[in-house]
């Protein structure tokens, strides 16, 4: 690895017995939704369940993009103290890990997006890597990228209790549906989930269009749209990340800008941010994630 990937990706972690026992347990809630995902060969699963099984899929989505991605990652709208807390809670419920995590990650994937040291680049350490390989391997995420969002205690403690809601909402499908929901309902949207976050991660940099010059390879597509709720705008959202939109044109389908739109009707959510005009043009200049637009944006209140 060259000296440039070595200083911009996060650093690893002191291999010790305390950060191999937390890495594991940290990973543990992903390899536990897979076997139980992979139990549906033993416990098989009613026609109700099989139905019901792509509304968690969809509902799933859309709190990981509005929000660990649009909200925690970007702060792209505000929202009410208690708001923040259950976004957290139902983020952290598909067991992505936290939510300041989740933050310090995809913050750094902006700042370094496709340079030699963002884990999340298929261009660098071989696609597998960028895919899902680098979660293997004790990494430390840069916990100063997110002092907006440490701010707050209740973040903090659900940052160190992060699979308190997967558990909790496992074990209700447990006791509501018995095994069958447990291993359709619960581990396999969980697992679909993960991997639509992987697949954006990787496919939105390799498949599709080039609206915008962004300086990394970013990229539209309608298909990756289609299944990630409106994240697959990846280019346009490299352009201009502090926007609540991905889709920036009417056919841009984005569930989960009109589902931010529907909140924000409702009162839950404002100060909604959009993409200005200017900054449709083609020819227009990419924003950069740390701009000081985001710093004033980073110290306000929710
Ligand atoms: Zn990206
Ligand atoms: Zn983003």
């Amino acid at each position: 690895m060259d000296a440039t990937a070595v200083a911009t990706m996060p650093k690893r972690a002191a291999l010790n017995l305390p950060t191999l026992i937390h890495h594991v347990w940290a990973l543990s809630p992903l390899i536990l939704v897979h076997v139980g995902a992979l139990a549906i060969f033993l416990t098989g699963g009613a026609l109700w369940e099989w139905l019901l099984m792509p509304l968690f899929v969809y509902l799933r989505g859309l709190v990981t993009t509005i929000g660990y991605h649009r909200y925690f990652s970007h702060r792209s709208f505000k929202t009410s103290r208690v708001t923040q807390f259950l976004l957290g809670f139902f983020s952290s419920a598909n067991l992505q890990q936290g939510p300041l995590w989740w933050a310090a990650y995809h913050r750094h994937h902006h700042r370094h997006s496709d340079d030699p040291g963002d884990v999340h680049s298929p261009y660098h350490g071989g696609f597998w890597w960028a895919y899902c390989g680098w979660l293997f391997v004790p990494l430390a995420p840069q916990w100063r990228d997110v002092s907006d969002l440490r701010r707050y205690p209740e973040l903090v403690w659900l940052e160190r209790f992060w699979q308190l809601p997967g558990f909790f909402l496992a074990g209700l499908s447990l006791w509501a549906g018995g095994w069958s929901f447990l291993c359709v309902c619960f581990c396999l949207s969980a697992v679909a989930n993960f991997h639509l976050t992987f697949v954006v991660n990787t496919y939105g940099h390799l498949l599709g269009s080039r609206r915008y010059n962004t300086g990394d390879e970013s990229r539209n597509s309608l298909f990756l749209a289609f299944i990630s709720l409106g994240d697959g705008w990846h280019n346009n959202h490299h352009h201009y990340p502090h926007a609540a939109q991905a889709g920036f044109f009417w056919w841009e389908i984005d569930a989960s800008f009109r589902v931010i739109r529907l909140m924000e009707m409702m009162g839950l959510v404002w100060d909604v941010r959009r993409v200005p005009a200017h900054k449709l043009e083609p020819s227009s200049t990419s924003q950069p994630q740390d701009s000081e637009d985001d710093r004033a944006l980073a110290s306000r209140t929710p």
